[in-house]
């Protein structure tokens, strides 16, 4: 049996439903996202677990629920008597999406301040699954120890996948972001950067120019998207491949499109296909994800790309 660890936050997610005063209550986030398409998408050969911290109170134990529903592990999640899980509202005017966040004293900050329990929740795993998001919410000296646990797993022999999921306004600085990004893309096995987010924080002109700064900056192999445009992908080797994406159906809500990708190319990869195929399984299904709203699109998996 295989076993994948994703990393990360999870939130509390309210969304209008169009009843004034009545609101709709679901969970979602970047790594979890990947993580429900995981579950979805590979066989139960794969164990699928989440790390991250919530509460003790009934709220954090409905996204336990939530988890345990979905078949995603829920072992090491660890639980803080004195914290909560954050939580976004989204609303909808005209078209266009607008969030408010309360999520800056979330349990999950605190997911890494033992790494002596991230490492219990790595030993014996193939894969490590986590994101910019999750790096920009820890205090700085959590960043450095689960990057250590991290390189330490790599080294091990389990494969760290990233995407570096640029998200300025979490951190203090575009320097400071800038950084820790590249010290996660050191321990990487696989980077999954978005060209625009890329082109927009670090200047890159192209999405080889991206590739190639991820692998400058240590990633073994990159997988870099870039919306309806072509996907550039490295090999370990290092040669540098392109891909077209299929046109989308139709595009309703773009949220996820990067995670459900992610989750698309990872378990194809792991069923073996070459990294090439992978990336057309990625695409496939963040272009079904985009065809209908919400993150977590159920019949958007329910499809056989083959
Ligand atoms: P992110 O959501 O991380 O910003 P992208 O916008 O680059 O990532 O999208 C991720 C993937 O979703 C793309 O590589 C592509 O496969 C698919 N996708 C996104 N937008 C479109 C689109 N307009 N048409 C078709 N596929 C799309």
């Amino acid at each position: 049996m295989g076993r994948i660890v994703a990393i990360g936050e999870c939130m509390g997610e309210l969304s209008e439903t169009g009843e004034p005063g009545l609101l709709s209550m679901g969970f979602a986030g970047d790594t979890l996202n990947t993580a429900w398409y995981l579950r979805r998408r590979l066989g139960t050969d794969w164990q699928i677990d989440y790390l991250t911290a919530v509460g003790t109170d009934t709220l954090s134990g409905r996204l336990l629920d939530f988890l345990a529903g979905e078949e995603i592990g829920t072992a090491h999640v660890q639980r803080l008597s004195d914290k909560t899980i954050g939580l976004y509202h989204i609303s909808l005017k005209d078209g266009e999406r607008s969030f408010t966040y309360w999520r800056n004293d979330s349990a999950a900050r605190r997911l890494a301040r033992d790494p002596a329990l991230v490492d219990k929740a790595l030993q014996g795993a193939d894969i490590a699954y986590w994101s910019g998001i999750t790096l920009a919410i820890l205090p700085p000296e959590d960043r450095a120890s689960m990057i250590e646990v991290l390189s330490q797993f790599a080294r091990r022999g389990g494969q760290v996948m990233f995407d570096p999921n640029l998200r300025p306004r979490l951190w203090d600085s575009a320097d400071t972001m800038r950084s820790w990004i590249h010290r996660a893309a050191a321990v990487s096995d696989l980077c999954f950067p978005s060209f625009d987010d890329e082109a927009s924080h670090f200047g890159d002109a192209s999405p080889a120019a991206t590739a190639e700064r991820y692998r400058q900056h240590g990633a073994a192999r990159v997988v870099v998207k870039n919306g309806p445009g072509d996907i550039t992908l490295v090999h370990a080797a290092g040669d540098l491949e392109t891909v077209a994406v299929p046109a989308a159906a139709s595009i309703v809500d773009t949220t996820a499109a990067g995670d459900s990708f992610n989750a698309g190319y990872l378990a194809a990869e792991l069923s073996g296909e070459t990294m090439r195929s992978a990336v057309q399984a990625g695409a496939a299904l963040a272009g079904r994800v985009i065809g209908a709203r919400g993150a977590l699109v159920p019949q958007a998996v329910q499809v056989d790309d083959k």
